[in-house]
């Protein structure tokens, strides 16, 4: 690759292949592949990356909102696309686009199935979603006659799939918890099946749930993090190839004595000559002020230069009285070796939170 000449996120192809073939290596030959493309694909660019995705032979997309699938359809998406927390408001354009509500509380099954009718429209295919100690969304165990209920006087849907969440399948120490989870899972679909009289596809695994709970793989498995790189763990990172490497620039270089501050507010007072580098990146672009003073590093020909003062919106200014280096430098603030991960542990949060955070303001570069 070219060196950088501004700040770019550069997507590496070859690295979701991989890191694509590597799970479904995981998977028995007929569990299907759900690819998580929501918040743009992590960060990525949900579009060229389904797009990619889909010449994979992947079977099924996800993403959170409706304005996430329609996008997707508009860049000629053929495959599958579960929409995970859709909104009533959106039903009818969810419906003009073939995408697939997931359905998780009585109030928007209704709404659901009232629009689906409304539209004329004949065995809809929808998701519904169950509720097994996330919390979060999901119909509880004893709705299952209710939506068998509701379900017999309609034809307007159909349960493609019944799925679950897992609240902490990267945490082992939760294994009894989990495995619990899935239990119930079981014990609900089972009940499900029973009541409608056919079996819809089943799914409760997302990216640490494939590589921790092999038994609970299903009909299908849905993964993100898995995609872009990350296992949750040093063992599976050791197996994945982080596919988004973020670069910028120094755009210029400062000598700064004793006394002097950097940067707003004066957060930063050197207490001896220092050598800094400003780079255009800041926390418009997804590098949050929790990342300053000191927590977060870049790297800047092979050396680690920290964070000093607060970041500015489009701005960081770095250390690098001991780093050799001059205006124009390419610097990296992550990829495959100083990961995301790490740099989201310098300020306690996630790799999720920082690569679905990169603005859309940063430029994608594809490396296929
Ligand atoms: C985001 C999400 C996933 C993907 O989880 P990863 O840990 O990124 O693999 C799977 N299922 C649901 C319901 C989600 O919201």
């Amino acid at each position: 690759m070219p060196k950088a000449q501004e700040t770019v996120l550069e997507i590496d192809l070859k690295a979701l292949k991989h890191n694509f073939e590597h799970l479904k290596s995981k998977l028995k030959s007929n569990t299907k592949f759900l690819a998580v493309v929501k918040a743009f694909a992590y960060g990525s660019d949900a579009i060229e990356i389904a797009k990619y995705l889909q010449e994979l032979n992947v079977d099924y997309f996800a993403v959170a909102y409706v304005k996430e699938g329609i996008a997707l359809r508009n860049a000629g998406v053929k495959t599958p696309i579960l929409v995970l927390h859709p909104q009533a408001v959106n039903f009818k354009n969810l419906i003009e686009y073939c995408l697939e509500p997931s359905l998780y509380s009585s109030k928007i099954f209704n709404e659901f199935i009232e629009i689906a009718t409304k539209e004329k429209q004949t065995n809809y295919p929808v998701h519904i979603k169950f509720n097994t100690g996330l919390n979060r969304l999901g119909f509880w165990e004893n709705d299952v006659d209710y939506i068998a209920s509701k379900l017999k006087g309609t034809n307007a849907i159909k349960v493609k799939s019944i799925f679950s969440h897992l609240a902490a399948s990267e945490d082992l120490n939760e294994k009894v918890f989990t495995e619990n989870q899935i239990g119930n899972f079981i014990s609900i679909a089972d009940n499900v099946i029973t009541t409608l009289g056919y079996k819809p596809m089943l799914h409760i695994c997302n990216t640490s749930g494939i590589l921790n709970y092999p038994e609970a793989h299903l009909d299908m498995v849905r993964s993100g993090i898995g995609l872009y790189g990350f296992g949750n763990s040093e063992k599976e990172n050791k197996n994945l190839k982080p596919i988004g490497t973020l670069k910028t620039i120094i755009s210029q270089i400062h000598t700064i004595k004793k006394g002097e501050s950097v940067g707003y507010n004066r957060a930063f007072k050197s207490d001896g000559f220092l050598k800094t580098a400003t780079l255009p990146i800041g926390h418009a672009d997804g590098i949050g002020r929790q990342y300053g003073n000191g927590k977060g590093f870049v790297m800047i020909n092979g050396k680690k230069a920290p964070i000093i003062g607060n970041v500015c919106m489009d701005m960081i200014m770095v250390n690098i009285t001991h780093i050799d280096c001059k205006e124009g430098d390419e610097v990296i603030v992550f990829g495959p070796e100083s990961t995301a991960e790490s740099f989201a542990e310098t300020a306690n949060t996630i790799s999720y939170e920082l690569i679905t955070a990169i603005s859309q303001r940063v430029k994608r570069h594809y490396i296929k």
